[in-house]
């Protein structure tokens, strides 16, 4: 365009006889030629910015693949070092079980004590470990779920065995509302086990004492809707979208509660493995709703 501009311009002089319009066609040549050299050379700094631009780009998404391989790689790794952890961690939990048991022995009063405070820490231990193994199969995509009959009657209650005595401890209320009778379906019980035990330790751990926390379950067309509200400290708006990330943990509850952020990763993931979707609202100060949808199959009749 800068071109044509300086050639019409140019070209105009060769016609003209007046000695004034000659003069100007000369001053708008040079007007020409100069905002020609301005366009070309803004043209060529443009292009030039162009590439850069491209160059970045590329550079930016060959950097995204090399990191999201490196992530890859580190949960390959932690699934293996997870796995060879996992063994004797066994070990020793079985060969404590068999000193408390009097297997070796009777032992003094000492040494149950110390006995039952090393078994305490080394299950501790196992569910560590088996928590990470489930984090890196569930980012590798490797989740693997062995449905079975499950009787959810059963399920409820064993959990409730084990939260209800945290929840005296705090003195919360914990509102129940669900059938009387729940079906036996086909389903993954450590990881649907896990999931609403996460939900409902959660719920006890971030609600401080005198709180509420309720459980509702529900059964619609073969779907069990349930969830879990709490009257706790909820989660800040603006860290919410990432509460279902890998070992996220909300600013609000860093300092204040023990924890590790792999619950919910794992619960999400156990969750939409089995066909069902997992959300949740809060607000801080107010306290939180944890909800699942799960679709349930119908176990074949003995
Ligand atoms: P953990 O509780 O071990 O940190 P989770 O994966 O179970 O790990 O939860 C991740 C984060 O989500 C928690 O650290 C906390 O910030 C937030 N969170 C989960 N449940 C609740 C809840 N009921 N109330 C408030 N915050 C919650």
């Amino acid at each position: 365009m800068a071109y044509v501009l300086v050639i019409m311009v140019g070209s105009q002089f060769f016609f003209l006889e007046n000695t004034t319009h000659k003069a100007l066609t000369i001053i708008t040549f040079i007007l020409s030629l100069g905002f020609g050299v301005l366009l070309v050379r803004s043209g060529r700094r443009e292009e030039l910015a162009i590439i850069k631009i491209e160059n970045l780009a590329e550079e930016l998404k060959q950097a995204n693949i090399q990191l999201k391989y490196l992530d890859r790689q580190k949960d390959e790794l932690l699934g293996i070092v997870a796995h060879q952890l996992a063994k004797p961690i066994t070990a020793i939990k079985w060969a404590l079980e068999s000193f408390q048991d009097g297997d070796l022995g009777e032992l003094s009063a000492q040494q149950k004590e110390e006995t039952t405070t090393m078994h305490s820490q080394a299950v501790n231990l196992a569910d560590l470990v088996s928590m990470i193994l489930d984090v890196s199969r569930v980012q590798l995509g490797k989740i693997t779920l062995a449905p079975q009959p499950l009787d959810l009657n059963a399920l409820f209650k064993e959990m409730f065995d084990v939260i209800e005595p945290t929840i005296q401890q705090k003195k919360l209320m914990f509102i129940k509302t669900m059938p009387q009778s729940l079906p036996t379906a086909l389903l993954d019980k450590r990881y649907t086990r896990m999931t609403i035990e996460n939900l409902l330790t959660n719920a006890v751990k971030y609600t401080p004492e005198g709180g509420n926390v309720t459980l509702n379950v529900a059964i619609e067309k073969g779907v069990m809707h349930c969830s879990v509200t709490d009257t706790g400290c909820g989660i800040p708006k603006e860290e919410q979208g990432k509460i279902f990330g890998k070992m996220y943990r909300a600013s609000n509850v860093r300092n204040t509660a023990e924890g590790n952020g792999f619950g919910l990763y794992v619960a999400k993931g156990a969750i939409e493995g089995q066909g069902g979707t997992m959300w949740f609202t809060s607000e801080v100060g107010k306290g939180s709703t944890f909800y699942f949808d799960l679709p349930l199959k119908e176990a074949p009749k003995a």
